[in-house]
């Protein structure tokens, strides 16, 4: 626990430990941090507040969650912009979006075969850099490469706050009320006590100039997000329903048709729709980071008045 004292004296101040997740929709994201949450908040010692940004995605979609932990009521509801802790569970995420943002150091936990010192070299990451070969156990013990038990392992190891037995408690009880046969269970316990043997760390300084090969999301500042159409109302109800992998959404404005109306950007459960201020507009938008979290959820399709977004399949 040496390691750890500076980020749990936090805790003793009063403050959090903020903690942001990054993965794609299926790995099992969602799952692990919801059991870590449920069962560090079990002892009566700590609470904590977990969500995903963005809860039923699409397969292959990028997946954000955030958990905070305290001593005390967390009051606080915003979404984590500056992180403790950073956990990529999906190596390819990180290619695709800033899962280091808001961090100078920190702790990073990563689903990886390499070592921490190669990632923190490929994300330039400086910090405390846990890794584990997640989809290679998964593979091994689950019988395909989902990394999420592993890195619910990794995490263990980079903020202990509670034992390895009432981790897999609680773990056990998640697999339950996800009506998880017995023989799963049981290769979710073994995956998790292996994965602990074989997590990495390291202590790594950096290089002068390392920076972040990604921008992070810089928001909309005063505009709202998070607006639903019809196709989100109790009526039609397809709150699920996205599009199947292997589609894009497409963005195309080669008249200048874009009215200003702002409706794509309010309506944008992920915000990522891109615009610029215009003179006479008030604001023209220029594009959506598709590769970074949409879900083609269709809302920007469903809202523009003059039909500027379309999806297509990949590669097409
Ligand atoms: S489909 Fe449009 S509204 Fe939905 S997440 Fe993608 S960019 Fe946002
Ligand atoms: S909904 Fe269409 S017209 Fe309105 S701002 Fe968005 S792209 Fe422009």
């Amino acid at each position: 626990m040496v390691l750890q004292s500076g980020i749990l004296g936090r805790l003793e101040e009063g403050a959090t430990i903020d903690l942001r997740a990054d993965g794609k929709a299926g790995s099992g994201l969602v799952m692990i941090l919801q059991t870590f949450a449920d069962a560090v908040s079990r002892g009566g010692i700590y609470q904590s507040q977990e969500w995903p940004f963005f809860s039923s995605a699409r397969k292959g979609a990028n997946v954000r969650v955030f958990l905070r932990i305290g001593k005390g009521p967390i009051h606080v509801t915003c979404q984590i912009e500056r992180p403790d802790i950073a956990v990529l569970v999906t190596e390819r995420t990180g290619t695709e979006i800033d899962f280091a943002g808001g961090m100078s150091d920190g702790f990073y936990v990563i689903n990886t075969e390499r070592s921490p010192l190669e990632i923190a070299k490929s994300f330039q990451l400086r910090g405390e850099i846990f890794t584990v070969a997640g989809d290679r156990l998964g593979q091994e013990f689950l019988g395909r490469p989902i990394p999420n038990i592993s890195v619910l392992a990794a995490l263990q190891k980079a903020l202990p706050l509670i034992s390895v037995e009432q981790l897999l408690e609680a773990l056990t009880e998640t697999g339950r009320k996800r009506r998880l046969a017995d023989r799963y269970l049981l290769a979710n316990q073994s995956c998790f006590r292996s994965s602990l043997k074989e997590v990495r760390h390291a202590t790594v300084l950096g290089e002068e100039g390392w920076t972040h090969p990604l921008p992070a999301f810089a928001g909309y500042r005063g505009y709202p997000i998070g607006g639903q159409s019809r196709l989100r109302t109790s009526l039609t109800n397809q709150t699920a329903n996205y599009a199947p992998p292997g589609r894009r959404l497409v963005f195309s404005d080669p008249l200048d048709r874009c009215n200003g109306c702002s409706l794509c950007i309010f309506n944008c459960p992920e915000g990522i729709i891109e615009f610029e201020p215009h003179e006479k507009l008030g604001v023209r938008v220029t594009g959506a980071k598709s590769n970074q979290f949409c879900k083609l959820c269709r809302e920007c399709i469903e809202v523009c008045p003059v039909e500027l977004f379309s999806e297509m399949r990949e590669g097409a």
